[in-house]
């Protein structure tokens, strides 16, 4: 886009969609991405002719997090005491061991887990969500 269509007044005449977004930061982009995955259409228009060249994201901020793990985009577990830690949830698919000697945590296979799953299914009927699972104990090296 050039600055002078971006300064010019939109023609939104001939335009027709379910909602108008005004402002493409995080939370009209999310609005935006929002609407779609709900099935409408949307158009989305910021001030700004272009992305700000200034980082407003070195961190991601705790409520945020909590916000994408609703909106089904990132999963948590815990490898401590501490804050809990966040995968996107495309790349989340193992479970978590902690190493209580090295502190080293390891990924593995969620199938690992497969006798403690299908286990508290049989008994329980618990469906066990592996993901946020993590299994502190000591090495190879450690033990
Ligand atoms: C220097 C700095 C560093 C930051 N670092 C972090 C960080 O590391 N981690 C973090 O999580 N947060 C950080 N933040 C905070 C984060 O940037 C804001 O919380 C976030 O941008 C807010 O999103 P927003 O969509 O509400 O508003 P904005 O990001 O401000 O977006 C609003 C958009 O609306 C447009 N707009 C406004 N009025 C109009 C209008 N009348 N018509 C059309 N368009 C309009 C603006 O051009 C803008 O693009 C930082 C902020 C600053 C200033
Ligand atoms: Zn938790
Ligand atoms: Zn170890
Ligand atoms: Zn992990």
């Amino acid at each position: 886009m050039t600055h002078s269509e971006a300064t010019r007044p939109a023609d939104f005449s001939s335009l027709t969609c379910d909602a108008l977004v005004v402002g493409a930061g995080p939370v009209g982009l999310t609005m935006a991405l929002e609407l779609t995955r709900l099935g409408l259409s949307c158009r989305i228009v910021d001030k700004a002719a272009a992305p700000t060249d200034k980082s407003k994201a070195l961190v991601v901020w705790g409520r945020t997090l909590e916000l994408l793990e609703e909106l089904g985009m990132v999963t948590h577990t815990h490898l401590g005491h501490g804050a809990p830690t966040y995968h996107l949830a495309a790349e989340a698919d193992h479970v978590h061991l902690v190493c209580r000697g090295c502190g080293e945590v390891i990924e593995v296979r969620p199938e690992l887990a497969e006798g403690l799953v299908s286990g508290l299914d049989a008994e329980l009927g618990f469906a066990a969500d592996v993901h946020h699972l993590t299994v502190f104990g000591r090495c190879r090296e450690c033990r």
